[in-house]
């Protein structure tokens, strides 16, 4: 039997980057709030010596436990989905911070181009350009409205970079200056500009410099450890929920964070949305939590399991296309191509989004007339720091055991670097989420259950853009190269990409969208969705910076529902 609880003016589910921005603009504003967080609370004391590959890379300590509650995967509708019992394509964060304390901090704004897909496409390219079968749809505002949002973002995170020269030129300068550069980036800058492209320095979370925010935290400077990607940052030098906003919550008495609390349903009485109710897994004693507002923010796969397990919004039917919850499920697919130089970097050192970009082959910089797809993806080349167990690139064709193995990868360690593409993947009617009908968690509820296989566009993409890659590289003189292949279906198993996005997305239309521009669901005016499962596809660049956009602005939403009560935007 759960108990029941005190009511709250505001619970949030999940407590990364979404889920702290709007706790921490809440309580700044005086509202009563809880967040309730799955896993433990950590800060950056826990990763003092923690440069520790097998735990945190190979062992996965700051994700999700597949043991406990994991997803079933299937390539197509006639088939049966099974399990997946490890992490492969994507990760999924726990623990306070969520996956923005084990992030990279490459941190962009979505190009204006993205939120006005469908439009802009059509108005272009006429309305036959992409089939019916890819549901592209704008996200219901646009990139100006959105602005005010990721400024507030970057300036929270002390994200750096310079001006991208196929970007909307910028209003402000960034928060800090770029990072260092390095002898392996300048050769790279170099041979994007030999190869005709616009080179600029990725956006980073990671500190250029000392930083001290508008709320008043300060982040110290980056110390190059190259131990940052996967793990939590001892220094406080990635920008993260727990040096950020989690603290900022915490500097006042009416936010209460609750961890140990994984939320099994969102609550109704007699339709109304009453409040939450939640495990916790060490004693597994079940708790009631009521409140006024629900925001979930519990990252896309959890954010769309929640919602169909409470029966709230109507589940997609890819045969009828009725219903959006779980609809316009889509990753990056990452075309990449790995080099072989005579030359040796220090590859040893470096940080997560410590890199070079171009954006020429992205969003519509160029012209799609004659070619088989749309939009495209950014290409970078990070120097991220090499660590000991996985980071052994060898030569195509060389034995992947034995003294010819440990001899190249030896050879190549400090001779070898990638680029790759954040490339998009376009929705499509039958890439999905629904709940398993087979398999359930440990708390008895059906799995989420992930339909999804490569499209004839992504493909077309992604050939596109792995050519324009090995141009680049092909500068840089190397000895030798590999290029990434796309199999002939999609594999959950092999590392792709973390950014999952959709399920319950973001739009005008109540009846092709989940949540409206505040990410107020339309079907429960006291619930908020808040992530990149409202994203309606997935951007050319990593969607973090995003996230955090739309979660100023659905903060910013909740405050008026709270003195208004109602619809923040009319259907
Ligand atoms: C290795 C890696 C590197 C990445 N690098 C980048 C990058 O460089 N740039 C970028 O833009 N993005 C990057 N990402 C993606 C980025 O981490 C996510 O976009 C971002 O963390 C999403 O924030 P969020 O708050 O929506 O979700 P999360 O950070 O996932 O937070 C959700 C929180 O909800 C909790 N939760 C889940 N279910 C429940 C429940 N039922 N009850 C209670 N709590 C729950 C989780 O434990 C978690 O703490 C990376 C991801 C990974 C895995
Ligand atoms: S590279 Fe920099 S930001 Fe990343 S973990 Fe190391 S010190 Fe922290």
């Amino acid at each position: 039997m759960a108990e029941t609880l005190d009511k709250k003016e505001v619970v949030v589910v999940g407590m990364g980057w979404a889920g702290s921005i709007v706790a921490a603009e809440l309580a700044k504003s005086g509202k009563q709030v809880l967040g309730l967080e799955r896993g433990r609370e950590k800060t950056t004391e826990d990763y003092l010596t923690a440069h520790d590959e097998y735990r945190y890379v190979v062992g996965h300590e700051m994700m999700q436990d597949l043991s406990k509650e994991t997803i079933t995967y299937r390539n197509a509708l006639d088939e049966e989905a099974l399990p997946m019992r490890r992490f492969g394509a994507f990760l999924i964060g726990t623990d306070v911070g969520g996956g923005g304390v084990h992030w990279n901090g490459d941190t962009w704004f979505y190009n204006p181009y993205d939120f006005e897909l469908k439009s802009r496409t059509e108005e272009k390219y006429g309305p036959d350009k992409v089939s019916d079968d890819y549901l592209i749809q704008d996200w219901g505002i646009t990139y100006d409205e959105l602005l005010p949002y990721y400024e507030k973002f970057e300036e929270t995170a002390g994200i750096s970079g310079e001006q991208n020269p196929m970007g909307p030129e910028r209003r402000k300068p960034y928060p800090t200056p770029p990072m260092k550069m390095t002898p392996l980036l300048s050769d790279f800058k170099a041979a994007c500009e030999a190869a005709g492209a616009t080179p600029f320095r990725t956006p980073a979370g990671n500190m250029s410099e000392q930083y001290t925010n508008p709320d008043g935290m300060t982040l110290a400077a980056c110390q190059y450890c190259g131990f940052c990607e996967k793990f939590g940052c001892e220094w406080g030098a990635k920008s993260s929920p727990i040096v950020t906003t989690i603290p900022v919550a915490k500097q006042h008495d009416n936010f209460e964070l609750r961890t140990n609390a994984n939320v099994l349903e969102i609550l109704k009485e007699d339709g109304e949305v009453t409040g939450v109710h939640y495990i916790d897994p060490r004693t597994q004693l079940e708790y009631i939590q009521p409140a006024d507002v629900v925001v979930v923010t519990s990252h896309t796969t959890n954010n769309t399991k929640l919602l169909l397990h409470s029966e709230l919004g109507t589940a997609y039917d890819p045969e009828t296309g009725d219903g959006a919850v779980g609809k316009n499920y889509c990753l990056h697919i990452t075309p990449s191509v790995t080099a072989f130089f005579d030359k040796e970097y220090n590859m040893s050192m470096g940080a997560g989004a410590l890199g070079v970009t171009i954006d020429d082959y992205n969003n519509d910089n160029f012209d799609h007339s004659d070619v088989d797809f749309i939009h495209g993806g950014s290409i970078s080349m990070k120097q991220q720091g090499k660590r000991p167990i996985l980071e052994n690139a060898v030569p195509q064709g060389t034995k992947n055991w034995g003294a010819e193995f440990k001899n190249e990868s030896i050879n190549a360690y400090n001779r070898s670097a990638g680029a790759w593409a954040q490339m998009i993947t376009l929705p499509y009617v039958n890439n999905y989420l629904s709940l398993d009908p087979t398999y359930t968690d440990d708390y008895g509820r059906p799995l989420l259950r992930v339909t999804y296989d490569v499209t004839d566009h992504d493909r077309n993409v992604h050939e596109y853009i792995a050519d324009r890659i090995e141009e680049i590289l092909d500068e840089m003189n190397p000895v030798s190269k590999n290029r990434s292949e796309l199999g002939e279906h999609f594999d959950i198993l092999p590392a792709h990409n973390d950014h999952i996005v959709g399920g319950t997305i973001m739009g005008a239309d109540p009846e092709t969208s989940v949540v409206n521009n505040y990410l107020q669901m339309w079907d429960a005016d006291n619930v908020f969705v808040i992530g990149g499962s409202n994203f309606p596809h997935n951007g050319g660049y990593n969607p973090t910076g995003t996230v955090g956009a739309l979660a100023y602005r659905a903060a910013e939403g909740i405050e008026q529902y709270l003195d208004d009560n109602g619809p923040l935007v009319d259907a």
